[in-house]
């Protein structure tokens, strides 16, 4: 995904955003959202994240930053956590991720799906 910003004339303030090269899951940094927040033109919720261009790009937050189980992608609390549940859920099971030898990993972005563009 590719956005820019445009500022109002004379000032440093946002008045709009032009996104392209939309992907249909996109990986936003919470930096990158805080700044959307507070330049006005990101509404972040519990279940969506609302690009405000025109139109609007409303992606939907699959995972948010935190601890996952590389096997079945079940949130977990905190590495603890983590190592219980692939000691006891995936005792058996071959890890395909040779990049978490821990079976678990720790993601730091919002792992989000975009839904159809909607106008208004
Ligand atoms: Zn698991």
């Amino acid at each position: 995904m590719r956005l820019k910003r445009f500022f109002g004339f004379g000032t440093d303030e946002v008045s709009h955003v032009n996104v392209s090269d939309k992907n249909v899951y996109h990986n936003f940094s919470p930096r990158f959202i805080v700044r959307g927040v507070q330049e006005g033109w990101i509404t972040f919720t519990r279940d969506t994240l609302t690009i405000k261009s025109n139109p609007p790009v409303v992606y939907t937050i699959v995972r948010g930053p935190g601890h996952y189980c590389c096997f079945c992608n079940e949130k977990l609390g905190d590495s603890t956590d983590g190592k219980l549940h692939v000691e006891t859920v995936h005792n058996k099971e071959e890890l395909t991720d040779s990049t978490h030898p821990s079976g678990f990993r720790k993601d730091n972005f919002y792992f989000c799906h975009r839904e159809d563009e909607v106008s208004g």
